[in-house]
């Protein structure tokens, strides 16, 4: 199989561990999330979503519709985002896992 440079396997070793040390952060961010948005779920969360980037990485679920549509960054996520402490581009590390699953063919 042909792939790309942005295939599951080229992207984790580019963005493991940034979505690790976001995965394991005690998620000061959350104190960013907007208050005229609803409370969020923590999957919701830049720490949530690195989870769950993670193990779409790693091959631990199954990358099906749900989790496409979950590991979509939303705009209370994204104003967090912009107050990581340690600089992270955590949406950047979620959209490349997002779309090498698309391109590797696992939805
Ligand atoms: S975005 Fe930064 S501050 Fe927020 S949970 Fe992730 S690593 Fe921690």
């Amino acid at each position: 199989m042909n792939k790309t440079m942005n295939s599951r396997q080229d992207v984790q070793s580019d963005t493991g561990f940034t979505l690790r040390m976001c995965a394991l952060c005690p998620s000061p961010c959350r104190a960013a999330w907007p208050a005229d948005l609803p409370a969020p779920l923590e999957s919701e969360l830049p720490s949530g979503l690195a989870l769950l980037a993670m193990a779409v990485l790693d091959g631990q679920v199954v990358f099906d519709d749900g989790l496409k549509n979950a590991l979509h960054v939303k705009p209370g996520a994204r104003v967090c985002v912009e107050q990581c402490v340690y600089g992270l581009d955590i949406v950047g590390a979620i959209v490349r896992v997002r779309g090498a699953s698309v391109e590797d063919g696992l939805s």
